[in-house]
This record gives structure tokens, C-alpha cells and sequence, in this order.
């Protein structure tokens, strides 16, 4: 099994990547938690886990060769691959929005990016991200009215679910599905730390690549 790997910082989110392939975008405030969930969801350690936040300003690609085979997350499970598992395919690292001391120019600068990467012909979604404790913040919704105005494929993932007992987990996933009107088949509960959710959220993303192509 090939392992992920690292393509490039892009500032721009119109790159043309070689070979095509199809993309999958991660989106979240920063701190959500996108760096941890993308190294569970390969299995290995591709994204930075930030000590900086804010400091991402571009697009990063990681070349993804397949999440079904190989592809065994923290250990904690063992995933089967299916003989559909998707071939290769694209994660697009966007950086994490909502930082605070983001200034003007940063801002626009992210819009843009964001812009160009929803409008990529081979982008067959978005894992949009949300940590499970908090209400959705206004750049989290200013985020959700982009996706809805793009018509983008959404798999919305509730990070750091260990933080919470299973109970109050089960009702902040209602809360939240509740709050921002979102299928409950497209809701993944996760976390980085345990492992939970990220087979799910791996079939997910299969399903978008494959439903969507
Ligand atoms: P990013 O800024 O969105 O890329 O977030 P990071 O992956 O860098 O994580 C931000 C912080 O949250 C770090 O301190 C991580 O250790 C922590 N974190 C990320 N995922 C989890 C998780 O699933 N559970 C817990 N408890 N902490 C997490």
C-alpha cells in the first residue's frame, strides 16, 4: 500500500493538479481539529498539528491512494476494503478560518481561496468541520451559506468527541443537526484521539467520491 503524500502549498486554489484526480476539501475554523482528523483518516502524520494558529495560508494537497485498503487509522479498527474502494484521489487542506487576528487582507485572501476551491471541476465535496462542544460560530455559518450558495457536496464531521460522555456526545450531535438543518446521514462524530468515527467518516468520503463522480 502506497503511503499519502505531500504535493504541495498552493496559493492558489485553481491549481491544476497532475495526474486528475478527484478532490475532497477539509474546511474548519481553526483549532477544530483538521490536521488531527486528517492524519487519523490516513493513517498517518501528513498534516501539521498547529501550534500556530492562523498561520496557513494556502492550499495543501496530499495525494490520498486509496482510503479503503492500507489505510488503518490510529489502530484502533480495522478497516476492510471493499472491493469498490475508490482509486487515488485528492485532499485539499484549506486553512482554518475564524482566527481572530486574521487581518483584512488575510481574509479576503482565504475567500478567494475558498472560492476557487469550490468552484474545481473535480471536487466531489467538502468534509466541513465543527467541534462538537461549541455553537456554530458566525464564521461557521458565513461557511455553511458558502457551501449551500455553491451547491457543494457537504459531509459535516463533529470533532473532539471524546471531550464528551456518550450521552451528552449523542445530544450535542442532535443539537447541532438540529441547529444547522443537516441530514443525519451526512453527520460523523469523531475523534482524533479514540479513533471513533473515522471508519465512518472514511466510508463517507468514499460515498461522495463515488456518488458524486
Ligand atoms: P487544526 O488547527 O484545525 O488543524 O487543529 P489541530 O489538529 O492542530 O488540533 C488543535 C488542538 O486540538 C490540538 O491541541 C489537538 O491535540 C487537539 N485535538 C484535535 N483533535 C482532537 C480530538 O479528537 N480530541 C481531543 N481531545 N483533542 C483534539
Amino acid at each position: 500500500m502506497l503511503r499519502p503524500s505531500y504535493i504541495g502549498s498552493f496559493p492558489r486554489a485553481d491549481t491544476q493538479l497532475d495526474p486528475p484526480l478527484p478532490d475532497v476539501a477539509f474546511l474548519g475554523s481553526s483549532n477544530v481539529g483538521k490536521s488531527s482528523l486528517l492524519n487519523a483518516l490516513v493513517g498517518h502524520r501528513i498534516a501539521k498539528i498547529s501550534g500556530t494558529p492562523g498561520k496557513t495560508r494556502a492550499l495543501n494537497v496530499f495525494l490520498i491512494p486509496g482510503l479503503g485498503a492500507g489505510a488503518s487509522g490510529l489502530g484502533h479498527e480495522t478497516p476492510t476494503p471493499g472491493p469498490q474502494a475508490p482509486g487515488p484521489l485528492y485532499f485539499l487542506d484549506l486553512p482554518g478560518y475564524g482566527y481572530a487576528r486574521a487581518g483584512k487582507a488575510q481574509r479576503t485572501a482565504f475567500r478567494a481561496l475558498v472560492k476557487y476551491a469550490l468552484q474545481r471541476e473535480r471536487l466531489r465535496g467538502v468534509v466541513w468541520l465543527l467541534d462538537i462542544r461549541h455553537s456554530p460560530s458566525s464564521d461557521d455559518r458565513v461557511m455553511q451559506d458558502v457551501l449551500v450558495a455553491g451547491e457543494t457536496h457537504v459531509l459535516t464531521a463533529l470533532t473532539k468527541g471524546d471531550k464528551l460522555s456518550v450521552g451528552q456526545r449523542r445530544t450535542r450531535e442532535r443539537e447541532l443537526r438540529e441547529e444547522l438543518e443537516l441530514p443525519e446521514d451526512q453527520v460523523v462524530v469523531t475523534s482524533a484521539r479514540t479513533g471513533d468515527g473515522i471508519v465512518e467518516l472514511r466510508e463517507a468520503i468514499e460515498g461522495l467520491v463515488r456518488g458524486a463522480a
